[in-house]
């Protein structure tokens, strides 16, 4: 994976322009733009709001129309939290979350929503998982610590590659702000904020991989056990954008036909679509 390093974009800088499109005060509630909600057969069973806006453009991002284009309305977090816990209860669901962007933009809007969820008295009985890039809680430590004040909040940080090199090849920004997603760990273990790190392990080598693992456990010697690797899906637009960029995972996976794709599968992939 030789590729030129260029500068790069700042995601804390694009966090700042894309909070200004997605976020509004209604009735004195920060709301936030979404797409969607529904129930999801992710973590056995979720409910899921689709939040609109991310900080990071990653090459394999399956909503990054709708992140580009800042779709969608705007909810109150009460309304939010109705809206999943409702799903939850109906479909039996243990896991709410949000997908689709970055939830840690418009940080008052997602603390909002954990309050109702709280106010509705659902976090003994649900979990709320915050699927994350990291960036933000890497740079803002304070919002670890608001955090730790949910019990019921699980972090999952998807680390983009394993380097910063890797970082920069996959989702186009500054490569140094790599490390605010190790940051945002060390943040989130230090305010006792249980966490998952997921490595995006389709664009890692074996060196970067290990580097990794070595960074992650110096952070915390029990991050060991917290760790799960992703690998990239080959959704029809993830793939055509894969190939345009010229990214080869040298692993993925065929989401439709529920197979592995090694690197000359997926090169073989790139050529017929040419
Ligand atoms: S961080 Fe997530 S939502 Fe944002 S661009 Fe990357 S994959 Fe998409």
């Amino acid at each position: 994976m030789s590729k030129a390093f260029g500068i790069g974009y700042n995601p804390v800088e694009v966090a700042k322009t894309v909070e200004k499109i997605v976020a509004t005060e209604i009735d004195g509630e920060v709301a936030r733009k979404y797409f969607g909600f529904a129930s999801t057969k992710f973590y056995g069973g979720s409910a899921t709001g689709y939040v609109t806006g991310c900080n990071l453009s990653c090459a394999y991002c399956w909503s990054w129309k709708a992140n580009k284009t800042f779709i969608g309305s705007f909810y109150k977090p009460s309304v939010v939290a109705q809206k999943l816990t409702q799903i939850a209860l109906s479909k039996k669901h243990v896991y709410i979350r949000l997908s689709g962007g970055e939830p840690t933009l418009v940080i008052n809007h997602l603390l909002q929503v954990l309050d109702y969820v709280k106010a509705f008295g659902r976090s003994r009985e649900m979990l709320f998982i915050l699927e994350t890039n990291g960036i933000m809680i890497g740079y803002d430590k304070l919002i670890a610590k608001k955090l730790s004040e949910y019990s019921f909040v699980i972090a999952r940080v998807s680390v983009k590659g394993c380097s910063e090199e890797e970082f920069y090849m996959i989702t186009g920004a500054e490569k140094s702000f790599f490390n605010l997603q190790l940051q945002a760990v060390k943040n989130l273990v230090d305010n006792g904020v249980k966490t998952i790190v997921v490595v995006m392990l389709s664009f890692c080598n074996k060196e970067s991989f290990s580097q990794l693992i070595e960074k992650l456990t110096a952070i915390d010697t029990a991050m060991a056990s917290n760790i799960e690797l992703e690998y990239v899906k080959l959704y029809p637009n993830v793939l055509k954008r894969l190939c345009k960029k010229d990214l080869k995972p040298w692993i993925a996976i065929d989401p439709i036909k529920k197979e592995v794709v090694k690197l000359d599968e997926f090169n073989k992939l790139c050529r017929n679509r040419a």
